[in-house]
């Protein structure tokens, strides 16, 4: 990583975790912010892969947004429980920034063992590009917890300049503000990561250099929404529900959702410290196959609401149902006179999209997020993408915890690579062949 690169890493990454731990994270009291669950235990049962686990307890962080859906539900519906691992926390985590330090201490220290992630954080950490003192924590992705479900929010005072999925005739707008001395200024909530991503893809198709003709920053969850309310930013990517909160309470309108950017794109994933799944394969797998059954269980339309009513609880995401049923549902109102959107398909899918599986961590994909972050300059070139996956992406114990609790063959992905993606744009990527990606893009930092 150049020291250009690793700088911005060190100052965005502050930028996220204002008011939580930073630095000497080891040495640090655990973050005062998150809130524990308490564990109801009933009585284990072990099902598939021999003898039970060889712990019941887990500390496993999230981010209240939709992509901790099977994380809450394997909680709540008791399927930590069925799989032997009957005293599992889920604790919420106050930001990125946070989860990630919490990540870094390890529950001994009172942190996490295991977290929700954006990608390609877990790449991040197990490279020592985010930790304070640069060490490498090693971190296994074990699955996708969700797809779809984020968008892209525009401040109300841009309606009416079409700024939608598609900004090839707006680029005279966004210079003309930058003209103007208030650049569009655009936040994300962790750098290099989904958020920044999306709003960076979308910015770029449309012919804006998101380097050049506008202002990108980190910003913590919370600030985004106050300072789109103050007017004084002018979008951020956001995940479910805040794109139908966003036009709901009058904040501005959703210029796209993430699935018409690409449809069933990979977008947050569960990774846990290497050590821990280590020392405790049997516990992982045991995890693994409760969020499995939860994904199945919520991705049931039959199941959501539910779902919802679990999600809204107070110790969770802390919302009335009735703002989580319409984007649960994928009924969206984009807002700025576009076309409403009501489709199950359009919003978050936990199980199966029309693609293949989600839950499966496919490894082409993590070759997206990798070489996406080569693409604006923040991974270098020479970044062993390969093998950083053949050592992260553990696809393989997905595979054998499918097989161990019965997952019928045709659920099973066959490849690593779910094959080529197309964009809206159509751009295609083909994680056999990046460097063809990266020069098929007009908008970029790096030089191939
Ligand atoms: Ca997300």
């Amino acid at each position: 990583m150049s020291k250009l690169s690793r700088r911005r890493f060190l100052y965005t990454a502050g930028a996220t975790t204002a008011g939580t731990i930073l630095l000497n994270a080891c040495t640090n009291p655990p973050n005062p912010n998150q809130q524990q669950t308490t564990t109801t235990a009933s009585p284990a049962v072990n099902v598939g892969g021999g003898e039970g686990p060889e712990v019941t307890t887990a500390r496993l962080g999230y981010i209240p947004i939709f992509e901790s859906t099977p994380i809450i539900i394997a909680k709540v519906k008791g399927f930590f429980d069925k799989y032997g691992m009957t005293d599992v926390q889920v604790v919420k985590q106050a930001s990125w920034g946070a989860l990630r330090d919490n990540v870094i201490i390890g529950s001994q220290g009172g942190g996490l063992d295991a977290a929700q992630f954006q990608m390609p954080m877990p790449y991040f950490l197990n490279e020592g590009l985010i930790t304070a003192d640069k060490s490498k924590l090693p971190m296994y992705v074990l699955l996708q917890t969700s797809t779809q479900g984020n968008g892209i929010a525009i401040a109300g005072k841009h309606s009416g300049k079409n700024m939608h999925l598609n900004l090839s005739q707006v680029k005279s707008y966004f210079t003309q503000l930058k003209g103007g001395g208030t650049p569009f200024t655009a936040a994300y909530t962790f750098p290099g990561a989904n958020q920044e991503l999306w709003i960076r893809y979308w910015l770029a198709a449309g012919g804006i250099d998101p380097d050049a003709d506008v202002k990108l920053i980190a910003v913590p969850p919370p600030q985004t929404v106050a300072n789109m309310k103050t007017g004084t930013m002018d979008g951020f990517s956001t995940g479910d529900p805040w794109p139908y909160r966003i036009v709901q309470e009058n904040i501005g309108f959703m210029a796209t959702l993430t699935a018409q950017i690409w449809p069933a794109h990979p977008e947050e994933y569960f990774a846990v410290r290497a050590d821990w799944a280590d020392q405790y394969p049997k516990a992982t797998k045991a995890i693994m196959k409760a969020l499995m059954e939860a994904q199945q269980w919520v991705d049931d339309p039959a199941n959501r609401d539910e779902a919802i009513q679990i999600l809204s609880g107070r110790e969770y995401f802390n919302l009335a149902a009735d703002i989580l049923t319409p984007p649960m549902k994928g009924q969206y109102n984009l807002g700025d006179g576009q076309p409403a959107i009501n489709d199950i398909n359009m919003g978050p899918l936990f199980w199966k999209d029309p693609r293949g599986s989600v839950s499966y961590p496919y490894k082409s994909h993590d070759a997206w997020f990798l070489t996406e972050n080569i693409r604006w300059g923040m991974l270098p070139l020479d970044t062993d993408v390969k093998g950083w996956i053949d050592k992260v992406n553990r696809e393989d114990l997905w595979r054998e915890a499918a097989k161990e609790m019965g997952i019928a063959d045709a659920d099973i992905p066959k490849e690593t690579t779910r094959g080529v993606e197309t964009f809206f744009d159509g751009i295609t990527f083909d994680a056999n062949d990046p460097t063809a990606y990266l020069k098929s893009l007009q908008i970029k930092k790096v030089s191939v």
